[in-house]
């Protein structure tokens, strides 16, 4: 029976997703955080919201916040066409350590405590069966690799715990490189790339089978791990340059060489990076964002394409709202002429690809020099 306030939807489309900061609001991790078990109305992403939007799974984040908060856009400079965050302090390592081992642990206690629902998957075919289960498959990224030595020995630790995906900077810099600043309007181009830490940490990634993500990196670490890596490049969280241009978002050469590595683009939902005027406002249309879903189709294939929302760690369009809201962007994708063929490929099949090359050290080419 359908109940009358439910959108009809011609077919429901399954959803993996690139990116969420969800760990960062559930009780496990936070004292007062929600119960990410049962219903929510505050953030973007719990059990309930995730089936009720398709979602099966996705890229859950790690991600070590400053050690001593500042004031809410305290380092932020802006005008009414631009804006610049100041580039975050580096972290303390014995710190970041202690921050990622904590969300560790939550996400394994969500996934101990729901009864099969939640798993922490490390393959491809795991995540496929929480897709055929109606679970939520969760894949373990860390945003950031502040938690890591240059000897590398916690990456074997934290792969041997579940982590799948790494990206070696946020928008700070470490030991292993230099992050992209937020700023608007802004090249990627914003400093030094990968440290020769950086470099090793490539190649650990590749040998182990950990997918390296491009997103927070500035455009040099970019062309570093392009250089050396020998997986599909991939960005989990970006949106396109040429239509806001964000130091953040990803430029058509950046795009090209993700195109010729066969790798992918996960689309970033937070609005000041797919909003032309980089606005933080969440009246933002569907037709924006479909924009970008075009641009980046046209240029890397509709092989290379998928979603990166960064829920709970973003301003997304209010068309969307949460989790339970992808069904209306699928619709609005829809509607400008993809079929279900393409909008599973979008949806899912594409990040099942990538990872499938990226998960499996085998498979993967010999080093390059
Ligand atoms: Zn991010």
């Amino acid at each position: 029976m359908v109940h009358p306030e439910q959108p009809t939807v011609p077919s429901k489309i399954s959803i993996f997703d690139g990116h969420n900061d969800a760990v960062h609001l559930i009780r496990e991790y936070k004292h007062d955080g929600i119960d990410f078990l049962g219903h929510n109305t505050t953030g973007h992403l719990d059990l309930p919201r995730a089936r009720a939007g398709g979602m099966f799974g996705g890229f859950f984040a790690m991600w070590v916040p400053a050690e001593q908060p500042c004031e809410a856009d305290a380092d932020l400079t802006a005008s009414a066409t631009s804006y610049a965050v100041r580039m975050a302090d580096p972290l303390d390592p014995a710190y970041a350590r202690r921050s990622i081992d904590a969300q560790l642990a939550a996400l394994k206690s969500l996934a101990d405590r729901s009864s099969g629902a939640i798993r922490i998957s490390t393959i491809v075919n795991e995540i496929d069966q929480a897709r055929h289960d109606g679970a939520l498959a969760i894949l373990l990224h860390i945003e950031g690799a502040e938690a890591i030595g240059s000897n590398l020995v916690e990456l074997e630790t934290l792969y041997n715990q579940g982590l799948r995906s790494l990206g070696p900077v946020w928008s700070r810099p470490n030991i292993f490189g230099h992050g992209v600043p937020f700023a608007f309007p802004s090249s990627p181009d914003t400093g030094p790339g990968l440290t020769p830490a950086g470099v090793e940490l490539v190649r650990a990634c590749n040998r182990l089978g950990i997918l390296i993500d491009l997103s927070h990196l500035n455009e040099r670490g970019f062309w570093d791990v392009a250089a050396k890596t020998t997986a599909p490049l991939v960005a989990t969280h970006s949106c396109v340059h040429a239509l806001c241009p964000s130091a953040r978002n990803l430029t058509d050469k950046q795009l090209d060489a993700i195109r010729e590595s066969d790798g992918m683009v996960g689309l970033n939902f937070c609005v000041n990076d797919l909003r032309p005027d980089a606005n933080r406002n969440a009246d933002t249309g569907l037709d924006i964002v479909v924009r970008h879903v075009i641009r980046l189709v046209d240029r890397i294939g509709i092989d290379r394409v998928g979603f990166g929302s960064d829920f709970d760690g973003a301003t997304v369009p209010n068309a969307i709202g949460d989790a339970s809201g992808m069904p209306c962007l699928i619709e609005a994708i829809r509607n400008y002429g993809f079929d279900d063929v393409s909008l599973n490929k979008i949806a899912y099949e594409n990040w099942f690809r990538v990872l499938r090359l990226t998960l499996t050290p085998g498979e993967m080419a010999e080093v390059k020099p």
